[in-house]
């Protein structure tokens, strides 16, 4: 086990995650605590605009920056690894490679993992909408299936803000060409279920046109090679099966005691400690809050920080602090066709709002990974190339 050396006499924090939550915590500490950063993938992988891998929009380089220059660079440890255990009494982690390393506090900041729900056939036959590799491997299957001379379809499973976005963006590359029949399938009562009902209606208005169809009220039940089967007994024809339906808790939270009776995610104090375990606090999507928020990036990169200057007091023995989100708009994108600019009960609608939406995907990834050294500088002007 990695303890504490001689000549590091260090309070010693973990950060299990370097996903927008846990390298939002890394750059908040500096050396005055020996940090640890833990992450099973090589990249960080920007997730919200992984949907214009379909349309070519962006290629994978666009979306990922190398985890291990970004934690490095904050002046941290950096630990390619899976995590599948945390004792947060004793303070130790456990690693698939059977390494242990011990910690004084620790950031749990997972995300989640795509859920299909039981769904007979959609963990073999759906393909995954929850990473860079998985929408790239969706384009690559869209592409082939337009050069087909027959007409082919293709069902997207969940009406919701991924789905969407997947729907705008095929639309983008593919509405000429007449060759995929496209449907959605949401079972909520209307798409974009938690938002305003005029976001559905303007979604239906571009896309009906165009030949979409959309299946709402019905969850489905099976996906077969050729199928997608609704509970309203409804079977439709599918030659490609997009899976956006559903995110859920990393088995890493169950298997660490981090959950609760009721939920799968980390119930957490108002500042983002575990109620379990009061040498972890939890950020990002893991966390589940006393007032529950949206899972997304920039709530989790506030609640990183949080937890980050949180586990810095509870360390000093000093008073913690409430997380207090700030407001947020949402921006939802619909391919070239339009983009949507939510808050609150207010929708305003405009193609030009795509440039928002890309100022706020370039902006963040230069403060995630600032242009100070040649590599930075060059990933800079390249996403700025496909800004103009
Ligand atoms: C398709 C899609 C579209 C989205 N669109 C938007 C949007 O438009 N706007 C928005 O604000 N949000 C959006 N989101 C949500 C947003 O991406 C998440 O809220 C955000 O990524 C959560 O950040 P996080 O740090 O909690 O988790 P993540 O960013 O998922 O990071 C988790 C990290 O933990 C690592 N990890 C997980 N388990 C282990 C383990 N056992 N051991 C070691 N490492 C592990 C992973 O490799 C990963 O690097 C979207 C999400 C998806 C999937």
């Amino acid at each position: 086990m990695r303890g504490r050396t001689p000549s590091d006499s260090r309070l010693r924090i973990m950060i299990v995650g370097a996903g927008f939550a846990g390298l939002a915590a890394a750059r908040c500490l500096d050396r005055r605590h020996a940090v640890t950063v833990i992450d099973r993938s090589v990249s960080f992988e920007w997730l919200p605009n992984i949907h214009e891998l379909l349309s070519g929009a962006k290629r994978p380089a666009d979306l990922r920056l190398p985890t291990r220059r970004l934690v490095t660079r904050a002046g941290h440890r950096h630990v390619r690894a899976e995590v599948t255990r945390i004792d947060g009494r004793a303070g130790q982690l456990t690693a698939a490679d059977g390494r242990e390393l011990a910690f004084d506090a620790c950031i749990v900041a997972v995300g989640g993992v795509n859920d299909t729900y039981g769904v007979r056939g959609a963990d073999r036959r759906a393909m995954p909408f929850k990473s860079v590799a998985d929408c790239a491997a969706i384009g690559r299957r869209l592409a082939a299936l337009a050069r087909q001379r027959e007409e082919r379809s293709v069902v997207i499973v969940g009406g919701g803000l991924e789905g969407i976005e997947a729907l705008g963006e095929i639309l983008r590359r593919f509405r000429a060409r007449g060759s995929l029949r496209v449907s959605v399938v949401e079972s909520g009562p209307r798409l974009l279920p938690g938002a305003p009902p005029a976001l559905d209606a303007s979604v239906r208005a571009r896309a009906v046109p165009l030949g979409v169809r959309f299946c709402i009220g019905s969850p489905v039940v099976a996906v077969t090679r050729s199928r997608v089967e609704l509970r309203s007994g409804e079977k439709l024809q599918s030659d490609l099966t997009i899976w956006t339906g559903g995110v859920t808790a990393s088995p890493l939270l169950r298997d660490s005691g981090l959950v609760g009776k009721r939920s799968s995610w980390a119930p957490v104090t108002p500042a983002l400690q575990s109620t379990r375990f009061g040498k972890v606090f939890v950020a990002g999507d893991a966390a589940a809050l006393p007032d529950p928020l949206p899972k997304q990036a920039y709530f989790a990169m506030q609640m990183g920080r949080c937890a980050a200057d949180n586990a810095r007091r509870w360390l000093a023995g000093r008073p913690t602090r409430p997380f207090r989100p700030g407001p947020k708009p949402m921006l939802v994108a619909f391919g070239n066709l339009d983009t949507f600019l939510v808050r609150g009960r207010t929708v305003i609608a405009s193609p030009k709002l795509a440039l928002l939406k890309e100022a706020v995907f370039q902006f963040t990834m230069a403060e995630i990974d600032p242009p100070l050294e040649p590599s930075a500088l060059r990933g800079l002007k390249a996403r700025l190339r496909g800004l103009y």
